[in-house]
């Protein structure tokens, strides 16, 4: 009898991992009716313009706001708060649709939603909800997420800029370097130390309006990439804020940061993922229009199999996002998880193939290969450098075999 009640609990355990397969094979119908309703904005919208935004390095505020009514800019914020109340799977979606067209217009909702929102969400009292969330589910404004400095990044838990008490206000001087959005942002979560002699426990995170007195901006970093993504340090001198605007409790900052962090890489994964799926798209629509030799170049194995492995890499990648945001979503552990789909996507978008099928024509802005390329490259930096998810997944790895 105990026997029979264990094999029909292990069944059961057994039915719920299938869902979750499936889930992966085949996505439910809400989600299909998401990443085609992004898809045919991308497609619209964003493919057609991307090249220019790039080029003129232009925030595309219209399409922010167009995104914002579509509910992508809070996609996991309750509808009572303003958002579209789905999931991480739907945002991971969303993600890829439109990096698939806009990469920068991808990381302007990326960290609207995961490194802004994401942590206010979490962390923040139901008044700062509203104050914080609400104003920035529409698209009107977008948030920013500043915890890099000039002397540290990969090494966040080293911050300098601090934080004092004065009277029923906070004081706040640093400098935070890379902060993406910023030129275009209303708000942000800072990182600052209230406590140096603790160390990253010491660390607290607060929210600031923006324009706000004692908050300055550095000069527009001109990048490689995502150039359409505003970047560049916010100086901090003097800068006064409430009490109340303290994120969570005081010395929880590096959690706060590392959390956020922990499921924003899932969102960078589906925008290398949506570069990756762009470049592929590129370069198998070229392999058949292009002929030398008298046939198209996709009738060459050469070609074709430097077509196979980018499917290779897309295909792969992609199910390992989806298995990141599903842990996610189920409440799962997925500390090894989510490192893999980042590392796995960033290789896969920064693959030279695509380049190499175009040939003279993959070189030149003539054709979206090359800005596919350039924006690809950020993916193995931020939030988290892929040496940085290597040392993740080693350390997994190593506690999964420990004698
Ligand atoms: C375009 C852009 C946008 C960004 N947006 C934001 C933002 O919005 N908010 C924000 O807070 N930050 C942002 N960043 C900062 C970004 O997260 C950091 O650049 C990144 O974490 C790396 O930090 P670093 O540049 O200081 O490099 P470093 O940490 O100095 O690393 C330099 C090199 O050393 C390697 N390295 C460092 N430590 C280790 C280690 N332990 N093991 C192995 N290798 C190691 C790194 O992998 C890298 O190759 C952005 C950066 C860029 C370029």
């Amino acid at each position: 009898m105990a026997a029979l009640f264990k094999a029909r609990k292990a069944l059961r355990l057994c039915i719920g991992g299938c869902r979750s397969l499936t889930q992966l094979a085949e996505l439910p119908d809400t989600h299909q009716l998401l990443r085609q309703t992004c898809r045919d904005y991308a497609d619209r919208e964003l493919t057609p313009i991307a090249g220019k935004l790039d080029k003129d390095h232009v925030f595309p505020a219209k399409q922010i706001q167009e995104l914002g009514q579509m509910g992508v800019m809070a996609m996991e914020v309750p509808e009572e708060l303003g958002g579209a109340g789905m999931d991480y799977l739907a945002y991971s979606l969303a993600m890829e649709e439109i990096s698939r067209g806009c990469a920068s217009t991808g990381v302007v909702v990326s960290v609207n939603n995961s490194l802004y929102i994401g942590p206010i969400l979490k962390f923040g009292s139901e008044q700062q909800k509203k104050d914080w969330i609400t104003p920035f589910t529409t698209g009107e404004k977008v948030g920013c997420f500043a915890l890099s400095e000039p002397g540290n990044g990969s090494d966040a838990g080293a911050a300098s800029t601090t934080a004092r008490q004065d009277g029923d206000e906070w004081v706040l001087n640093g400098t935070k370097a890379w902060i993406t959005n910023s030129w275009d942002a209303a708000a942000t979560v800072v990182f600052a130390t209230t406590d140096k002699k603790l160390k990253h426990k010491g660390i607290s995170a607060f929210l600031i309006p923006m324009p706000h007195p004692g908050l300055s901006l550095g000069k527009r970093e001109d990048k490689l990439g995502i150039r359409a993504s505003s970047t560049a340090n916010i100086i901090l001198e003097d800068c006064r804020v409430p009490l109340d605007n303290m994120l969570g409790p005081r010395g929880a900052g590096f959690k706060i940061a590392m959390q956020t962090l922990d499921s924003g890489r899932i969102g960078i994964a589906a925008q290398a993922l949506g570069i990756a799926q762009a470049s592929l798209d590129c370069a198998a629509d070229y392999a058949q229009k292009r002929n030398a030799f008298g046939a198209p170049i996709g009738k060459l194995q050469a070609v074709q199999f430097k077509l196979a492995d980018m499917a290779l890499a897309v295909e792969s990648a992609r199910l390992l996002t989806w298995k990141a945001a599903i842990l996610r979503d189920s409440h799962k552990p997925f500390i090894k998880v989510r490192s893999l789909p980042r590392a796995a996507s960033s290789r896969s978008a920064l693959s030279p193939q695509a380049i190499q099928i175009l040939g003279g024509m993959g070189y030149v802005t003539d054709m979206p290969a090359e800005r596919h390329y350039r924006d690809a490259r950020i993916t193995e930096i931020y939030e988290g450098t892929s040496e940085i998810q290597r040392l993740v997944i080693a350390g997994q790895v190593l506690k999964e075999y420990q004698l």
